[in-house]
């Protein structure tokens, strides 16, 4: 059993007999043997982060560079002080560095082991449902539209088989698939009794025994280590690694112009060294680009928790900027839990219930027939002998109606066996099939959208009577249809034909002759929170748009209820926008809120023409002809229930359908970004008031306000505990009421410059008219840099607060919304303390004891200061009122 084998030269019996398997798959006791000596079938992943490879990237960050640099120098001018507080801050922050970085990155590979692949195996008789890396070779797969392979597989049943294998060839157009087996020599991509992993089913259904699996499948032996999840950075990672490069050579550049500034104002040389290296190290925020890191992978949890799974850390990134929904309607919506509530014929209706318990007559007992045989969900009986419905919600709901009027399903289906089909799919809207009928001869059954059916028919059965399809009758159907749809209900038109064709194969575009039969009728009420989260979307200025298959009565009727409708202008059918060029679209697309009877390819233009308008936009989709608008979307939303190949094609999976989920994970993402804004303000502005406040002093003179030893403990310890709690704000109450972030609307806009210039300058005002008085006060400059460094240190500890929103003013927020900032405060100010009051600290950093009104006064300053930056922001929030 190994991966040299060539599987594709064996026919069907073969196979089995060498793989030692059979049609029922592996026995119970075979599996436990195989798993042993397979192992599991899994590429070699990327391995796990070490946390030795972040302590030395820690280790290796230009701002430790520099301060071992600092450190060193130091320990040769014999400045033990300063020596040994450089060593404590590398010390401490290559720990919160490497905490954070590392906890980081555990969180994101736990996310990506969420994201596992699944697949159907036949094990001892009974379908089971595995991931995928339990898979060993000799199990049966059970393979149908929308799976990924998983391994390497030859074909021991195939209907209609159609397989992507763009991933693994690169040929991007289906190859059909068949039992038959392929001379020894045939290249990978012409092996079409085999199926292989990493490919796509996106058509018909089969069985495949599994001939290799991990690094032996064709996928493993390229090494083409295709991890789905693998993560490069955002955009907005980007943005900041540049802003702080940046940050970093113009603060250098303005380091060492202060540097000989200061020589030539006769400073000594060693002095201004120090100052300068505490001055390059205080001004970088060094913190920046882990914060950014931290904040996504937070927000991707905190997203998980409200059942939505990124797959993309871009993704958590662009959802808080996305400002139009594309939804489908089944299952987000509405409840997806669709039930059958009554047959329709043209001449009478049936309601399910009174068919219970009785004899079906000729009419319902045809649309059973049907509704079973024409239909891939299927019925599994649980360890718990309950039965489980496999399949899409429609057809689950056929089956289930069958089963509720007594229908024994499975002897149904033993007796009429499958000879040919053609599965269900959105692009075409119907499904047929073509079953034995003994002792008569063959059938084909066909169900799918009235409209669709209606044309494949030339004649309707009325009170179990044929008759001719004329207009009379086809007026009679088209009135039926327009009745039963207006009331949001999904319609099933179900017909037949007998035939002599025993052989597979069915050319789609010859089907006709059929005679119709009636109408099944499936409700499935709407979810009763999605109105709420449609208005709450819409005041977040996102609109919502329905994009379904579905009749556009029925669309129109539930987009009614979800508070969506308000003219005939917004609804439109996909074979409008057909006669309508892209310009056209994007000019309508604007007033349009539901698409009805659409094809999977609408899809894509409906994204461009709102992307076009300089829309984010978000789309769901389940089923394989999804995938590319998945991809085309800002933001492609999987349904959980949705096929695999639709997951991999997206950035985030709503785990529960649920529309109410992806507004919560918009709000996730807007969170995100509001988080990552806070701590750029705050660790910039810091930044920007000390640079101010010694190139100053030096400019005008002046003794220096702090020490070097005092400007590294505050920016390097006391400060960075802040700057990690702020990265875990909760995210504010109203972050749901403002429209979106515009499109590429950087970190740093104008509004955060400003405001990182105002509070600087509040700061720097308050702190130059404190130095000037105190040093026209006190003749002990001890004392005088005492109160500076209290002051400095004290201020940036308290205006975080103000930075906990750039939208409510601070007498608005509850300060003590997020523990971890409060924590952090805590620490920072203890480690003031600790260095002014501890006579062992007292005497390092060259500092007095201060009395309660010199305490009182920093207090009293540092509020002031609040009320400042406070004042900033309020203009702030007027301006943008008033825009
Ligand atoms: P939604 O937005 O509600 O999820 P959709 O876009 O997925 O809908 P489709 O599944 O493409 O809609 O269905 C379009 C129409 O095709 C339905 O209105 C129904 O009449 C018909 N239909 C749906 N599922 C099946 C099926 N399995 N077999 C036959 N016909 C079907």
């Amino acid at each position: 059993m190994n991966r040299k084998f060539l599987w594709h030269s064996l026919s069907v019996d073969e196979t089995l007999k060498k793989l030692k398997s059979s049609m029922d798959g592996l026995t119970k006791r075979e599996v436990e043997e195989r798993r042993e000596r397979f192992g599991l079938n899994e590429l070699p992943k990327e391995k796990p982060v070490k946390w030795w490879t972040v302590l030395f990237g820690q280790l290796s960050g230009p701002m430790i560079v520099i301060l071992a640099i600092a450190a060193f120098i130091s320990a040769g001018l014999h400045e033990w002080v300063d020596t040994g507080v450089i060593v404590a801050a590398i010390v401490v922050n290559t720990a919160i560095g490497f905490f954070q970085e590392l906890k980081a990155s555990r969180a994101l590979e736990h996310l990506q082991a969420l994201v596992q692949p699944h697949a159907f195996v036949v094990r001892d008789g009974k379908e089971v449902f595995l991931t995928a890396k339990e898979i060993i070779p000799g199990d049966v797969l059970v393979l149908k539209t929308g799976d990924s392979i998983t391994a390497d597989a030859r074909l021991i049943e195939s209907i209609d088989l159609q397989v992507n294998e763009a991933s693994l060839t690169g040929e991007s157009v289906p190859i059909s698939k068949s039992l038959e087996p392929n001379n020894r020599g045939t290249v990978l991509a012409e092996r079409t009794c085999m199926v292989f992993a990493g490919t796509a089913i996106v058509g018909g259904r089969g069985r495949a025994v599994v001939a290799a699996t991990a690094t032996d499948t064709e996928l493993g032996s390229i090494a083409q280590l295709v991890s789905d999840t693998k993560e490069t950075k955002t955009p907005l990672q980007h943005e900041l690694g540049r802003l702080a490069r940046w940050i970093a050579g113009a603060v250098v550049f303005i380091v060492v112009a202060l540097f000989f500034a200061g020589l030539f104002t006769g400073r000594d040389i060693t002095e201004m060294f120090e100052i300068s290296v505490a001055l390059a190290v205080a001004a970088v925020p060094e913190g920046l680009i882990v914060s950014v890191t931290i904040i996504l992978a937070i927000g991707m949890q905190r997203i998980l928790r409200r059942k939505s799974l990124v797959r993309r850390l871009v993704g958590a990134e662009t959802l808080g900027s996305v400002s139009v929904i594309c939804t489908d309607k089944t299952g987000t919506l509405t409840e997806g839990e669709m039930q059958a509530t009554k047959f329709s014929f043209l001449d009478k209706d049936v309601q399910l219930s009174e068919m219970v318990g009785k004899t079906l007559t000729a009419g319902p007992k045809k649309m059973v027939e049907i509704s079973v045989l024409c239909n891939d969900a299927s019925v599994a009986e649980t360890d718990a002998e309950e039965i489980e419905l496999r399949g899409s919600p429609t057809e689950r709901a056929l089956i289930d109606a069958a089963l509720r009027v007594n229908t024994d399903t499975k002897k149904l289906i033993a007796s009429h066996k499958r000879l040919a089909e053609i599965p269900f799919d959105s692009e075409y809207k119907f499904m047929v099939t073509l079953n034995e009928w003994k002792g008569k001869e063959n059938r084909f059954l066909l169900k799918g959208a009235p409209d669709i059916i209606v044309d494949f028919c030339d004649q309707v059965e009325v009170a179990g009577k044929k008759k001719k399809l004329n207009s009379t009758q086809r007026a009679l159907i088209d009135q039926k249809i327009k009745e039963l749809t207006s009331g949001g209900i999904r319609l099933i038109a179900c017909a037949y034909k007998p035939s002599k064709q025993s052989q597979p194969g069915i050319d789609k575009s010859k089907l006709g002759g059929f005679i119709f039969v009636g109408f099944i009728c499936l409700q499935d009420p709407l979810r009763p929170d999605v109105k709420k989260n449609i208005m709450a979307t819409k005041k977040a200025g996102v609109q919502t748009v329905v994009i379904t298959g579905d009749h556009p009565r029925t669309a129109r009727a539930i987009a009614e209820e979800a508070g969506l409708y308000s003219s005939e202008e917004n609804v439109v059918t996909g074979a409008e926008i057909d006669l309508w060029s892209d310009q056209e679209l994007e000019k309508r697309v604007g007033r349009i809120s539901v698409y009805a009877r659409v094809e999977p390819a609408h899809k894509i233009r409906i994204v461009r023409a709102w992307q076009a308008r300089g829309h984010v936009v978000a789309m769901t989709g389940d089923g394989v002809n999804d995938a590319p608008a998945l991809k085309a979307a800002d933001i492609g939303l999987a349904l959980g229930s949705g096929t695999e190949v639709a997951k991999q094609a997206s950035d985030v999976v709503i785990m529960n359908n649920n529309l109410g989920t992806i507004s919560a994970a918009i709000e996730q993402g807007r969170v995100i970004f509001d988080n990552i804004r806070k701590v750029t303000v705050y660790l910039m502005s810091d930044s920007f008031t000390e640079i101010i406040l010694i190139g100053g002093s030096m400019m005008l003179g002046l003794p220096l306000p702090l020490l070097p030893a005092q400007i590294l403990w505050i920016n390097l310890v006391a400060d960075s505990f802040p700057g990690v709690g702020l990265t875990l704000e909760p995210g504010e109450r109203d972050t749901m009421s403002f429209p979106p972030r515009p499109k590429n609307e950087p970190v740093l806009n104008k509004e955060m410059i400003s405001l990182i210039f105002v509070i600087g300058i509040v700061t720097d005002v308050l702190l130059f008219a404190l130095y000037f008085w105190l040093l026209g006060s006190f003749d002990d400059l001890k004392l005088v840099q005492t109160m500076m460094f209290a002051a400095v240190g004290i201020d940036s500890l308290m205006y975080v607060f103000a930075v906990k929103s750039f939208r409510k003013p601070i007498f608005k927020i509850n300060p003590f919304s997020n523990k971890w900032l409060i924590l952090g405060i805590l620490v920072g100010f203890g480690l003031m303390l600790l260095a002014i009051l501890h006579p062992f600290f007292q005497e390092i950093f060259e500092v007095t004891s201060l009395g309660l009104s010199h305490w009182g006064l920093l207090l009293m300053i540092g509020l002031i200061k609040l009320i400042g930056i406070e004042v900033a922001k309020w203009w702030f929030i007027l301006k943008k009122k008033r825009a």
